[in-house]
């Protein structure tokens, strides 16, 4: 059931892409109803519409691609997990969606989020519960985490979710699956609903590293809707596949590994290291010293730039409006008291207090000056190594409920992931074993990637190596 496979069998006339769906929609029904929650909703209807056409010669002829629910598609909810857009529906498509189409693609589900992707467990989405697959009285990880816990499930073959600040890698490492975050200006933000403008990135989850390469290669490339996407070329992400690590400098940063971390988490991250190794690459002590800050600047940064992001939603313009109101400043108040959950007010507060004239030299400017040192930081790294390997979260998936009411532990837990967004390179998580956390079942590690910017071709290239590798219980 991946990518790759699917298309053989679709060009070999084993299956159709109407089959797909049906098959799809029977597993969704049976799995993912009451049970993992990862859809927000389906159109069969449309899509075996667009089934009965698909020109199978293209790279993602008529295979579908679950959609994470803040991306646009034309006809179709876009709820961003958010009572406000409840009964949003999308007028156009996202530039994703019709470079999907374009290659032949049928995007199909909504998948569940944290509201407007603001969250690491899909905890926040008002909306539903959704649950890991792996074991199902625990979170799936977020924002993305619709889009990781059906790739798990099997009920989708592939999904595009979006990383503001961890928001893809971190469900696909606590689901087990494969999530790519492009570099900042590879894949177009037009159509994506904006929480931070300078930090979004959408990319893929997947079952492999080559499904994520196939998928990536269909949505990269310069948009003039987006004027943040690079006028870059794109390489060809397959064709350096299967090269290998041999000779290739591997960073390990020695902040990533200190306290904290979930003693099964340091283990299986450092037995994949070892295996890389033993495949011949050159692993290096590197240091990136103004790791320490990278939490306090993006929860800086992220909530200024979303207060601002979504201020658009007023009530007027669209999405929830407040019944009888007593004057216009009442409407406006009562819609975003009605609309928002208390994690986007929070951000809103935050991100208009650290905006507001008395505070801004003290917090937001400052906080820009932090980012540009996280970013050399890793300037001068990549002056050293090719690429740096790390955990992608300090433990695996905790029990949904646990930590809720603590906002701060959360945006903690985001320690390994955020510095990416802030540097705009891009990192990619897959899995590289399984652990123990607080009883029950074995859960998902995951092993983060970092490559120079526009450099995910030697992304995909190491992570092919570590795919499939186990580092034990
Ligand atoms: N967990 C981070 C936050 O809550 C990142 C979310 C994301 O990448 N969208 O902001």
């Amino acid at each position: 059931m991946t990518l790759t496979s699917l298309r053989q069998q679709l060009l070999a006339g084993d299956t159709t892409p109407a089959a797909i769906l049906e098959k799809l929609a029977a597993d969704i029904t049976t799995r993912d109803h009451g049970q993992t929650g990862a859809y927000l909703s389906y159109d069969l209807q449309s899509a075996l519409a667009e089934a009965a056409t698909a020109d199978l010669s293209l790279p993602l002829g008529g295979i579908p691609i679950a959609i994470k629910d803040n991306i646009n598609v034309l006809g179709q909810p876009c709820t961003c997990g958010s009572k406000f857009l409840e009964n949003f529906i999308s007028p156009y498509d996202a530039t994703v969606i019709r470079k999907l189409r374009a290659a032949g693609a049928i995007p199909f589900g909504r998948m569940n989020m944290d509201e407007f992707a603001m969250g690491s467990a899909t905890e926040n989405s008002a909306l539903q519960i959704t649950r890991n697959p792996r074991d199902p009285a625990r979170i799936p990880g977020g924002s993305s985490g619709g889009s990781a816990a059906a790739v798990a499930d099997l009920t989708a073959i592939a999904a595009l979710g979006s990383d503001t600040g961890g928001s893809i890698r971190q469900p696909a490492s606590h689901c087990g699956v494969v999530g790519l975050k492009p570099s900042y200006g590879r894949v177009s933000r037009y159509g994506l609903v904006a929480f931070a403008s300078s930090l979004d990135q959408i990319g893929p989850l997947t079952q492999t590293v080559e499904d994520a390469a196939l998928l990536l290669q269909a949505i990269s490339g310069n948009d003039p809707l987006d004027s943040t996407c690079l006028d870059a070329p794109v390489p060809d992400f397959l064709s350096g596949l299967h090269d290998g690590v041999k000779g290739l400098k591997l960073g390990i940063p020695k902040e990533y590994f200190g306290e904290g971390i979930h003693p099964g988490v340091r283990k299986n991250v450092e037995a994949a290291i070892q295996h890389l190794a033993a495949q011949g690459a050159e692993i290096v002590e590197i240091s990136l010293p103004h790791t320490e800050h990278a939490v306090a600047t993006y929860y800086v940064i992220a909530p200024a730039e979303a207060s601002s992001n979504l201020s658009r939603f007023d009530g007027i313009r669209y999405g929830h409006r407040a019944a009888q109101p007593s004057d216009i400043l009442d409407l406006y108040k009562k819609s975003r008291e009605e609309g928002f959950g208390p994690e986007v007010k929070r951000r809103i507060i935050l991100g208009t207090y650290v905006l507001s004239s008395g505070y801004y030299d003290a917090y937001y400017s400052r906080a820009q000056k932090v980012r540009t040192l996280i970013r050399r930081d890793f300037e001068t790294a990549f002056q050293q190594v090719d690429a740096i390997l790390s955990p992608v979260a300090p433990t695996p998936a905790r029990k949904i409920g646990s930590i809720s009411g603590d906002p701060l532990q959360e945006y903690l837990s985001d320690i390994f992931t955020l510095a990416a967004n802030l540097a705009g390179i891009p990192g990619i998580s897959i899995p590289c074993g399984h652990t123990d956390y607080d009883g029950g079942s074995q859960l998902p590690v995951g092993l983060q990637i970092l490559a120079p910017h526009l450099g995910e071709a030697k992304l995909l290239q190491i992570a092919k190596v570590a795919e499939g590798f186990d580092g034990g219980e």
